[in-house]
């Protein structure tokens, strides 16, 4: 740096003009850096979501109301299964059995079922020709065990009906009781 009054260099550190005597201009240690202006933030680039696509309006095809009544409809499925092979009789059987399982809660059409698919799974297993007496016996199988279960939900309906008439008749005799004293 140099000297205020007559402009001679001054070492650093020295605190006086070595020349002049005057005192040395005081330099600030740390020149205060400009600090950078705060960017302005950016704003987030928004794309423009593209409009919504107008949707078409999907065809709907109105599907044909069918009342499927299973107590109807599900025999006469079953039935056309039976002549073809030799080992029709075994499918017809295992057929009846599946649907005498699953329409377990039907007990009449179930008991009608497992009758057919016991005459068709015996009649399937005593044919010996064909790969298909594991179908039959299956078939037997199943039709026992949904007859089985039907028996059992039938009984359980019986049950519930008999407990239901009892509840309500002494629920009626208490309310008699109550009116004549
Ligand atoms: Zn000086």
């Amino acid at each position: 740096m140099f000297c205020e009054s007559c402009g001679a260099s001054i070492p650093d550190g020295q605190s006086f003009c070595s020349n002049c005597g005057a005192a040395a201009p005081v330099q600030p240690e740390v020149q205060a850096a400009p600090q950078p202006a705060p960017q302005p933030v950016q704003p987030v680039q928004q794309y423009a979501q593209p409009a919504p696509q107008p949707v078409q309006p999907v065809q709907q095809y109105a599907p044909p109301v069918q009342q499927v009544q299973p107590v109807y409809v599900q025999p006469v499925v079953a039935v056309p299964a039976q002549p073809r092979k030799s080992s029709g009789m075994a499918i017809a059987g295992l057929i009846m059995g599946i649907f005498a399982l699953v329409l377990c809660w039907f007990p009449g059409v179930n008991w009608i079922l497992g009758l057919l698919g016991l005459i068709f799974s015996i009649i399937g297993i005593a044919k010996k020709n064909g790969g298909a007496k594991g179908a039959a016996i299956a078939g037997l199988i199943l039709t026992i065990l949904g007859v089985v279960l039907s028996v059992v939900v039938f009984g359980a309906i019986l049950g519930t009906s008999l407990n239901q008439y009892v509840e309500q008749a002494e629920s009626a005799a208490s309310a008699i009781a109550e009116t004549t004293y």
